[in-house]
């Protein structure tokens, strides 16, 4: 992994380059200025304040260009709302490999198009439209397709349970095209090898088997998919023994 340049001109700590708006602190456990002291791991309020006001890159506090970089889990990328001010891209792909952070699968969401907006007595981020890039990442390297679905699954239920107490179904009905619409950003998934056969699924969950024979599956039905599967791929091989035959 390379160091951006601007990431390698931060305050370092045990050697390793402690992102910008992470709070120093004292012995006496007061805020002092960065490189001072060490990192306590709490953020530096003030930062959210100076990303939005100068257009600051939250890792390494340089200002950045129209397009911004955010960190998302699988409940902002469904809500296209966050907390945390974007980044350049590269200081965004050094932090979630070198921090690993927090809660495992996140989204990198790149785009030019988000605003600011006051929500409960704190500043968040809209994200408008779709990303013009986003990759993902679990533990400092590439997530899976799997690895990310599973991900936007499971916050998705999360948030549906939330949506069906508060707000009943007009608000599980809404959830359910954000869930959808964030099911568009999943990474591409490696091919699965089947009975000979190449199995490729779509971001609608729908199978393809070795790019002809297409089975329409129930998104949370594995079973029921595989059973079609096992069907097609009957027929396909009844269909090759009768043109042997004849
Ligand atoms: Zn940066």
């Amino acid at each position: 992994m390379s160091t951006p340049a601007r990431i390698a001109n931060l305050p370092h700590h045990n050697d390793v380059p402690v992102p910008w708006h992470i709070q120093w602190i004292d012995e006496a456990g007061a805020p002092t200025r960065p490189g001072t002291g060490i990192p306590d791991g709490t953020i530096d309020e003030s930062k959210f304040t100076r990303c939005l006001a100068r257009g600051r890159c939250w890792i390494c506090g340089e200002l950045r260009d129209r397009q911004g970089t955010f960190i998302l889990n699988g409940t902002s990328l469904i809500q296209r709302f966050v907390r945390e001010p974007p980044s350049h891209v590269d200081c965004a792909e050094w932090a979630v490999q070198t921090y690993r952070i927090h809660e495992g699968v996140f989204c990198l969401w790149r785009s030019s198009r988000f605003l600011p907006e006051h929500h409960e007595g704190r500043t968040m981020w809209r994200l408008i439209g779709d990303a013009d890039a986003a990759e993902w990442w679990l533990d400092g390297r590439s997530a899976t397709f799997e690895e990310a679905l599973a991900s936007i699954t499971a916050h998705h239920a999360l948030l549906d349970r939330e949506a069906r107490t508060e707000g009943g179904w007009r608000d599980s009905r809404s959830l359910h095209f954000k869930h959808q619409r964030a099911l568009k950003f999943l990474p591409e998934e490696e091919p699965v090898i089947y009975r000979g056969y190449k199995l490729e699924r779509d971001m609608r969950n729908n199978w393809t088997i070795s790019r002809d024979k297409r089975v329409v599956a129930v998104e949370d039905n594995q079973d029921k998919a595989m059973n079609w599967i096992d069907g097609e791929i009957n027929r396909i091989e009844e269909q090759k023994q009768q043109e042997q035959a004849s």
